[in-house]
């Protein structure tokens, strides 16, 4: 099959919170991996300037030749800074500190914050070499709400939210919504929330049971169905370089992301691709 086929359109999901800590990374490393696994083709790009999806990926730093730094600054094509993982059908742009930079080195130019949307366009007009066709673009934006995200906002055609079962869960959640809503307003009119999906649930704390319930009546049906538990196997993962799914395929947090996949793929509409 090939992307670019109307049966497979490409799909490409921000995975936005500007607070630190709720799962945003492993869930592009995991979520990625999983619908890899079910038979997408699948890219993530790392546009966190700490780099903890590559990382997480098992690309150290002496692999990333060329970083999401190089395709936002012009100097190099998506398709070159592309790099494959150790995952079947999961690819990466990795990101490198340059990216700290990135903000100043791009204060004056005027389309400084769709730097992101131009690279990907030859992706949406599948101008990508064979094996670079992919089905999911996810991006992993930074804990802020910044050039960056920005630039990840501009491009998507949705955002996931990912929300740590904790207090404080829903603080900050309608900044983001308004962000959210002055992107789709001035640079991309497609933009769309995916979703919401519950991180680091557990369901012996009654405060993340409360939790959940307040989201599900705050957002009401955009709150996945899946959880994803908190599982010590998924947060011992990255120090292997691994994403939980190969380090342990039967582990809670495994099984978990394998159902959020599904259920990403089920309410866009889209058929199980053929693995
Ligand atoms: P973000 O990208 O939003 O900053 P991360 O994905 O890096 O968040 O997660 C923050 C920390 O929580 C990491 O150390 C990660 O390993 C851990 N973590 C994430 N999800 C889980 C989970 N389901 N169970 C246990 N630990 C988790
Ligand atoms: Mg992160």
């Amino acid at each position: 099959a090939q992307a670019g086929d109307s049966a497979r359109p490409l799909r490409i999901i921000a995975l936005a919170n500007q607070k630190g800590g709720v799962g945003k990374t492993t869930t592009a490393i995991n979520l990625g991996t999983a619908l890899a696994a079910i038979g997408e083709r699948v890219l993530i790009i790392d546009l966190d300037p700490q780099g903890n999806a590559s990382t997480g990926l098992g690309i150290d730093r002496r692999q990333r030749r060329l970083s999401t730094y190089d395709v936002l600054a012009g100097e190099a094509p998506l398709a070159e800074a592309v790099q494959a993982t150790a995952v079947p059908r999961l690819s990466l742009v990795p990101s490198t500190m340059d990216l700290l930079g990135l903000e100043m080195a791009m204060a004056s130019a005027a389309d400084r914050a769709q730097r992101l949307r131009r690279a990907l366009e030859p992706l949406d007009r599948g101008e990508m070499p064979e094996d670079q066709r992919f089905t999911y673009v996810l991006i992993d934006c930074p804990p802020s709400l910044n050039l960056l995200t920005l630039n990840a906002l501009a491009a998507a055609h949705a955002v996931l939210v990912p929300l740590q079962c904790e207090f404080f869960a829903l603080e900050g959640l309608s900044q983001l919504l308004r962000t959210v809503e002055q992107v789709k307003g001035a640079l991309n009119p497609r933009l769309a929330i995916q979703g919401v999906v519950l991180t680091m649930f557990d369901p012996r704390n009654n405060l993340s049971a409360q939790v959940v319930a307040d989201v599900r009546e705050f957002m009401g049906d955009k709150v996945y169905e899946t959880m994803i538990p908190r599982n010590v196997r998924v947060s011992e993962a990255p120090s292997h370089g691994k994403p939980v799914l190969l380090y342990d395929l039967k582990c809670a947090g495994s099984q978990a992301y394998l159902r959020l996949a599904s259920e990403v793929i089920q309410r866009e509409g889209r058929l199980p691709a053929a693995a």
